[in-house]
C-alpha cells in the first residue's frame, strides 16, 4: 500500500487533475507521505484526500499540496519559504526539496515536535521550525519570496504581506465556511496584486499557542 506503484497512481491522479510542474510531482511521488500519519491511517496515505492529525486537525489533501507548491515556484526558483501551520509536516517536507531555505511556524507544540522527527528522518536540514502564531509571520526571518499558510484566516493578515519581499508570492486560503485560494504577489513597494485560484475548505487559522 506504499508501494511505488500506488504512489505513481497518486500522480496520475494529480496530472488529471492539471498539476503540470514536474518537479513538484516527482517530489511528491518521492516523499513518504505514509510516515507523516498515525499507523491506523497509514494504509490511505496515498488516497488524494486530507486526513486527521490529532487536535483537530488535518494533513493537507495531496492535490491542494501540489496546487499551493505549484502556484508558489511559479515565478522561478525560492531561496527564502515561510510556511505557515506544519501541522503533520508533509507539505513542509515536500517544500523543503523544491527551496533553498524554508521556515515553518505551528501553535500546536506536539504536532510541531512529532514534524520536527519526521524531517530529521528524511534528513531535511534546511527546515527551521517555531512554535509561534504564524498570523504574526516570522519578522526576524523575513522577508520572504515566497509565504505559504495552510490554515485559513478571514482576511489576509497584513503582516504576512509586509514580509513579502519585491517579487515575492503568497499563496494563502481566505475565508470561514466558503474560502478561496488566493495568491497575491508583490510587485514593489505598495503594489499588490491578488488572483484567486480555486475555492478550497482548510481548518481555520487561529490565535494563541497549544503547549
Ligand atoms: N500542511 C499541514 C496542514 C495542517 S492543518 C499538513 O499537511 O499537515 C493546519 C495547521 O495550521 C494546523 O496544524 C494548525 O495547528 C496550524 N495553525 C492554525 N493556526 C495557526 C497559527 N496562527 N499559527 C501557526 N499555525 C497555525
Amino acid at each position: 500500500m506504499t508501494s511505488r506503484r500506488t504512489r505513481e497512481r497518486l500522480i496520475a491522479r494529480l496530472r488529471e487533475k492539471g498539476i503540470a510542474n514536474m518537479r513538484v510531482l516527482d517530489t511528491i511521488l518521492a516523499t513518504p507521505r505514509h510516515l507523516f500519519l498515525d499507523e491506523a491511517l497509514s494504509h490511505r496515505a496515498y488516497e488524494d484526500t486530507s486526513l486527521p492529525i490529532g487536535f483537530n486537525q488535518t494533513i493537507s489533501q495531496p492535490y491542494t499540496v501540489a496546487r499551493m507548491t505549484e502556484a508558489l515556484l511559479a515565478g522561478g526558483p525560492l531561496q527564502s519559504v515561510l510556511e505557515v501551520g506544519t501541522g503533520s509536516g508533509y507539505q513542509t517536507a515536500v517544500l523543503a526539496q523544491l527551496v533553498d531555505q524554508l521556515y515553518s511556524v505551528e501553535r500546536i507544540r506536539p504536532l510541531q515536535e512529532k514534524a520536527r522527527s519526521r524531517l530529521q528522518r528524511l534528513k531535511l536540514y534546511n527546515v527551521m521550525l517555531r512554535h509561534s502564531d504564524g498570523g504574526m509571520g516570522w519578522p526576524e526571518k523575513g522577508p520572504f519570496d515566497g509565504i505559504l499558510v495552510t490554515a485559513a484566516p478571514a482576511e489576509v493578515p497584513p503582516e504576512l504581506l509586509e514580509q513579502l519581499a519585491p517579487g515575492g508570492r503568497l499563496v494563502i486560503p481566505v475565508g470561514g465556511d466558503l474560502q478561496q485560494l488566493k495568491l497575491v504577489i508583490r510587485h514593489d513597494d505598495d503594489n499588490y496584486t491578488t488572483e484567486v485560484l480555486e475555492g478550497v475548505k482548510f481548518v481555520p487559522l487561529l490565535s494563541g499557542l497549544v503547549r
